[in-house]
């Protein structure tokens, strides 16, 4: 069996076998994609900054009009509950939040609102430099999807985005916002550095990663320059370093950006990772705290 589908799984209050957590193939969010998720990490039995995610999960929720019949609190308990259960110390949480079969309608009251927690083992996987190009998709302009609201519907396009990317040997693409900015990777954030300063786009068309806000304050924290800005392509060539960030990659250096799709035929290389490397051990510290 898939490793991610033995020990059990947190389901509507209850702890059962996640080969028996059923759900019926009319489920509203299988077909109409309305589901709120987080991806946490837990280091030594506890989730890093586990409140930041369920906030966000519970704002998710609300922005699809979902009212969940849990609070934070008890959300929080339940990660304890399917933890200790599962036995899983370091590993890779998963709540979602999702409609059920009552109806086939778009939107009926009936429908009701269920939630999730699967933990399962899992360690950071050992980072290896990532190669990306830039993807002919762009972000959704902010008033056609809440960009703040980590939905499943909205990883339609990250999905299409990577397994492009993938398809054509790079590890991930870029996405620009409807603007032509930089935005950020399918799943991650994103960071170049020039003279120890930090360089980031404004999350006002993408998710605001909390390891995104984590890698700004520890920086802060470090003495370095960070600068969030609206980030067009030709000003990539001029950095020394890139870096993603996302709560399961942690800090991914990435090696090239492949523009030749996209800008006057140019393939960068960064040749450096001081900047990348130091955050990287300060964070893997910091999330163990
Ligand atoms: N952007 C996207 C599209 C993501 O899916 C993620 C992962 N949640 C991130 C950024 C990074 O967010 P976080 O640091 O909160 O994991």
């Amino acid at each position: 069996m898939l490793q991610h589908m033995e020990g059990d799984v947190w389901f509507n209050g209850e702890l059962l076998p996640a080969k028996d957590a059923k759900i019926h193939i009319l489920t509203h969010s299988l077909h109409y994609s309305g589901a709120a998720f987080e991806g946490e990490r837990a280091y030594n039995g506890k989730v890093f900054k586990l409140e930041e995610h369920t906030e966000r999960l519970l704002a998710s929720a609300q922005t699809l009009q979902m009212k969940p019949n849990f609070s934070i609190q008890d959300i929080i308990f339940a990660h304890k509950l399917i933890m200790e259960r599962n036995n899983v110390a370091d590993g890779y949480i998963r709540p979602l939040i999702f409609r059920g079969a009552e109806s086939m309608n778009m939107t009926n009251d009936i429908l009701s609102v269920n939630m999730m927690i699967a933990a399962t083992k899992s360690v950071p996987k050992v980072a290896t430099d990532a190669h990306l190009h830039i993807s002919k998709w762009r972000k959704a302009h902010p008033n056609s999807m809440p960009p703040q609201c980590k939905s499943s519907g909205h990883y339609t396009m990250m999905i299409i985005a990577q397994q492009e990317a993938k398809n054509s040997g790079y590890s991930d693409a870029i996405l620009l916002d409807w603007r032509g900015y930089v935005a950020e990777c399918t799943t991650t954030n994103i960071f170049f550095v020039k003279d120890e300063c930090l360089v980031t786009p404004i999350a006002d068309a993408f998710l605001n990663g909390i390891t995104r806000q984590t890698i700004i304050e520890l920086a802060h924290k470090l003495g370095l320059t960070v600068k969030e800005k609206h980030i067009e392509l030709h000003e990539i060539m001029k950095y020394d370093e890139c870096f993603m960030t996302g709560t399961s990659a942690e800090i991914k250096r990435v090696q090239s950006i492949d523009m030749s799709e996209a800008f006057d035929g140019k393939k960068k290389i960064f040749e450096d990772n001081r900047i990348s490397n130091l955050l990287t051990t300060e964070y893997s510290e910091l999330v163990r705290r």
